[in-house]
């Protein structure tokens, strides 16, 4: 038997929990629902969700006109949803507030003739999204080595993906200070996942090792496991328990378990019992 401690806060943000709950009522209508890409990073959920009657299209062309259609809380370019409802499509626009606002910014500091500078994974959807709500110049950086390469503006604004690291955050801060007379930053950095962040660094010094529970695909539950291996903890990614090496759990008593936002409570549940059991 192993002691399990759980991280707190850890799983579903409110984000993800108000887009999900929106996508099972609206399923609970009978009528076919929509998604723009996986309504969520993580597999098993999708997969639960799609067996309830979740139809998940590539791109909004594959998408039949007048449809239901919830927007994830990633959110989508402004030329998306206008071509949506030129097409008739029902709307749920479950984009999550704190995107909303990091969109908001990015489209006002541009229209104010601000070169945006967008903190974050250039492929991920939340990125496309507030991308594509900005008229003017905007460019993507990765980390404070893209942002050295950046050319030199009279004004720029600096907008971060809602998931990255604040520290990465005041490091491009401080790099692109340098390359511009004028600088606006935005820090629309999350406190969800912030708070997840920090219940990870919590555990350090207090478990003998960190199982991380979450999607491949899912950015905040990659940094989850940077954060555990940055402060020292031994630490595995799963998204199921199937996926556990029992060998990893052999001579530890005290282990912790950490969820990205985008993994449901029932996955959590699943690998507290069957390690605890261990
Ligand atoms: S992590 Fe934050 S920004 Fe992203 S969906 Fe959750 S609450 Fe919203």
């Amino acid at each position: 038997m192993k002691e399990v401690v759980v991280a707190d806060p850890t799983g579903f943000c409110f984000g993800v929990k108000r887009a999900i709950d929106e996508i099972v009522r609206a399923l609970s209508e009978k009528e076919d629902v929509w998604s723009i890409g996986m309504p969520i990073h993580n597999a098993q959920e999708v997969a639960r969700l799609s067996a309830m009657g979740l139809k998940v299209a590539k791109e909004a062309g594959d998408i039949p006109d007048g449809a239901k259609v919830v927007v994830r809380a990633h959110g989508i370019a402004r030329a998306v949803f206008a071509e949506l409802r030129n097409r008739g499509a029902q709307v749920i626009d479950m984009t999550c507030p704190f995107v909303r606002r990091a969109q908001v910014h990015a489209a006002e500091l541009s229209s104010q003739g601000f070169h945006v500078v967008l903190l974050g994974d250039a492929r991920h959807p939340e990125i496309r999204s507030i991308m594509g709500c900005v008229d003017g110049t905007i460019e993507v950086v990765a980390d404070v080595d893209e942002a050295k390469q950046l050319s030199r503006r009279p004004r720029m604004a600096l907008i971060s993906q809602t998931t990255q690291q604040e520290e990465r955050l005041v490091a491009v801060a401080a790099v692109l200070v340098r390359k511009a007379e004028e600088l606006h930053v935005c820090n629309t950095v999350c406190r969800a996942t912030l708070d997840r962040q920090n219940a990870v660094r919590s555990l350090a010094g207090k478990v003998d090792g960190l199982v991380v529970v979450g999607g491949r695909d899912s950015a905040n539950t990659s940094k989850l496991r940077d954060i555990a291996k940055t402060n020292g903890m031994d630490v595995v990614w799963i998204e199921k328990i199937d996926e556990m090496d029992r060998r990893w759990l052999e001579g530890k008593n005290r282990i912790g378990i950490a969820a990205g936002a985008s993994t449901p409570q029932w996955l959590i549940t699943e690998v507290c019992n069957t390690i605890a059991r261990s």
